[in-house]
């Protein structure tokens, strides 16, 4: 298959998948389940897709030779995250079709454009500015007030290349620290709660989205997903409008998760994005357990060019991530009823590290 067929994969053909850590494992376990290969491409040796994968390619992003061959043994390519460089997608592109398309990168690797590119389609989001220096962040401030949220424009994660100024800090010490020259300043935003739409596109154009999941995060790092989201049927219905509408616009194939703060608001609450992941997401990891389909094999059939699934949910839904030393319970979780454990196969548990998770599945009724 070159880049520019329509992708139609058959049982036994092979998806490349980029990047080696959960996200990949859980796709490549997904594909196999529907009789399809993955070969998974990471430079780190002690990838955790490694595992469970015949063909892996362990080489660095920029290696054009081991891109080129690891493109010639796939038959379409994928990636579970979303910093791979231009440069790596663009040599990948020119071999096989990649899906997510390439152009979906650039705008959602840059915390400005992509900002940008909602504020574009009539969405709400925190009012940002552009900062590229302290003069720029002084005026930034000026203009969005205090407290705000700096982020860097790329590569952050995680809470990541990001920090909080508050009244009385020092603004010109924060941004000496966050150790950049570009980056947003965001409001900072008082939500009710947190939220994200887990939405899944076809290539022809159809969309599932995934009941909205509420989360709660620790140390800036998701520890809990919740199904359904404690909102309105509305505000639910808005939510998945916004993914769908951000679907359409990036003519997305794929699984895409889009993360929004619940505001409170005169006329009722709304939402506003925070972040677009143009991947399978943590906070769609309950879908594993607690739906028909999984999102990880909503995104291969996307790919492989197959009809996307109606997903069913099969009750309220809690996902515990296991994050550290969090790890070191794991059997005291294999003996509660209803909990699925999923481990990650990864090495030492480092702090923040996200290391497996648990489904906990109340079923809606029981016959
Ligand atoms: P992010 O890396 O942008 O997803 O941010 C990580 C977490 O930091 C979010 O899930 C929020 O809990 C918090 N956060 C990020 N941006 C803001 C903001 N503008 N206002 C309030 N909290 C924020």
């Amino acid at each position: 298959m070159t880049a520019s067929d329509k992708v139609k994969l058959k049982p036994g053909d092979t998806i490349g998948i980029l990047g080696g850590g959960q996200l990949g494992r859980m796709l490549a376990m997904a594909a196999a389940r529907l009789g399809l290969r993955c070969q998974v491409f990471s430079p780190d040796p002690d990838s955790p897709a490694f595992d469970v994968v015949l063909n892996a390619t362990c080489a660095e992003y920029a290696d054009v030779e081991a891109l080129e061959l690891f493109a010639n043994d796939v038959d379409v390519i994928t990636y579970e995250f979303e910093n791979v460089p231009a440069a790596t997608a663009m040599v990948l592109a020119a071999r096989r079709p990649v899906l997510p398309a390439q152009k979906i990168l650039e705008t959602t690797q840059d915390r400005l454009i992509e900002k940008d590119f909602v504020k574009r389609l009539g969405i709400g989001t925190a009012d940002y500015a552009d900062v590229s220096s302290a003069e720029t962040l002084q005026s930034a401030i000026v203009r969005i007030g205090l407290p705000a949220v700096i982020k860097t424009r790329r590569f952050g994660y995680d809470g990541k290349g990001q920090a909080i100024i508050r009244e009385g800090d020092d603004p010109i010490l924060i941004w000496e620290e966050l150790g950049t020259k570009s980056a947003i300043l965001e409001a900072f935003v008082p939500f009710e709660r947190e939220i994200s739409v887990i939405a899944a596109r076809s290539a022809d154009g159809h969309v599932e989205c995934y009941d909205v999941t509420e989360n709660e995060h620790r140390d800036h790092i998701l520890k809990y997903s919740r199904v359904p989201a404690a909102i309105s049927d509305d505000l639910a219905a808005q939510a998945r409008a916004v993914a769908e509408k951000i679907a359409l616009a990036l003519d997305y194939v794929g699984v895409l998760g889009v993360e929004l703060f619940v505001v409170a608001g005169n006329g009722g609450p709304h939402v506003l994005v925070n972040e677009i992941a143009p991947r399978v997401h943590n906070s769609g990891h309950w879908t594993l357990d607690g739906a028909s389909i999984s999102q990880f094999e909503q995104h291969i059939r996307a790919i492989a060019g197959w009809p996307l699934g109606k997903p069913v949910r099969h009750g309220k839904v809690t996902m515990t991530n296991l994050i550290g030393d969090d790890i070191l319970d794991y059997e005291q979780w294999l003996t509660v009823p209803g909990a699925t454990v999923h481990l990650y196969g990864k090495g030492p548990p480092r702090p923040g590290r996200k290391m497996g998770h648990i489904t906990e599945v109340v079923p809606a009724s029981r016959k």
